[in-house]
């Protein structure tokens, strides 16, 4: 599904990616580690195709397509979604409006109609309930005054709408007690499916107690320096990642 060969990406002409490989198969779920500026999120957006990121090299295939040769609009509409770390928000515009276009968008790359209002109104409160977002929130400006549980629980209602085939979500754990922790994951392994993969990219451990990857990697310097399964994640978090270093190095 996504094949990313030595990627290598720039911010304001600093070089953040050094040759970052990683592939992922449909159905796998994915966690990024490792220290903070290490440029999770930084592939996160180069990834999505947002603005200021410039790749000097490397390649990405997804879906047996060249992902670098299309526009951020176009690679949301061929599956790919990222959930922000930071979720903006967008008065004036409801949440409804909002996510009835950005799904209307992906089916129309699909050649389906777009939802009547009805039809979607009523999907988009069947799965509110499923991430426990009362119905107003679909009449409120997108994340306005929104709490971090409650901007967390949108993204993920904006990726059951949107079906994607790859989610990345970055630090999805973070700001968040335990219950709202707990409707993340409950949420996102709801989702996992043989045609859906997941990048999940966290900073601690604590999220992989709930999401169980199939494979744990570890973002250093611009690079995996070591991929493992989930039971590096626990030595992640016993050891820290001075060790990985070390042993890179
Ligand atoms: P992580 O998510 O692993 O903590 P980031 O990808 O956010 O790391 O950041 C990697 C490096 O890139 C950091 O040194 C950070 O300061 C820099 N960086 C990221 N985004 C920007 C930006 N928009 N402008 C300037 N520097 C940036
Ligand atoms: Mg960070
Ligand atoms: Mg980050």
């Amino acid at each position: 599904m996504l094949s990313i060969k030595n990627l290598q990406a720039s911010v304001e002409e600093k070089q953040i990616l050094k040759g970052l490989d990683l592939t992922i198969n449909p159905g796998e779920v994915h966690a990024i580690m490792g220290p903070n500026g290490a440029g999770k999120s930084t592939l996160g957006n180069v990834l999505a195709g947002r603005d200021g990121y410039e790749v000097i090299g490397g390649s990405v295939d997804f879906h047996g397509e060249d992902l670098l040769e299309l526009d951020a609009e176009e690679r949301a509409r061929k599956g790919l979604f990222l959930a922000f770390q930071y979720p903006v928000e967008i008065p004036g515009v409801s949440n409804m409006e909002f996510l009835k276009a950005s799904v209307d968008a992906v089916r129309e790359s699909k050649g389906l109609a777009p939802y009547t209002s009805v039809e979607f109104i009523k999907l988009a409160r069947e799965k509110s309930k499923a991430v426990n977002l009362p119905a107003d929130f679909l009449k409120r400006g997108v994340n306005e005054g929104f709490s971090g549980g409650e901007k967390k629980r949108n993204e993920l209602l904006q990726m059951m709408l949107l079906e994607p085939s790859l989610c990345i979500l970055d630090e999805t754990d973070s700001g968040l007690d335990i219950d709202a922790l707990q409707v993340v994951a409950d949420g996102v392994n709801s989702q996992r499916s043989p045609d859906r993969s997941f990048i999940v990219v966290t900073h601690y451990q604590r999220l992989l107690d709930y999401i169980v990857p199939d494979y744990v990697h570890v973002l250093a310097g611009g690079k995996i320096v070591k991929s493992g399964g989930s039971e590096l994640a626990k030595e992640l978090e016993a050891h820290g990642y001075g060790w990985i270093e070390k042993e890179t190095v």
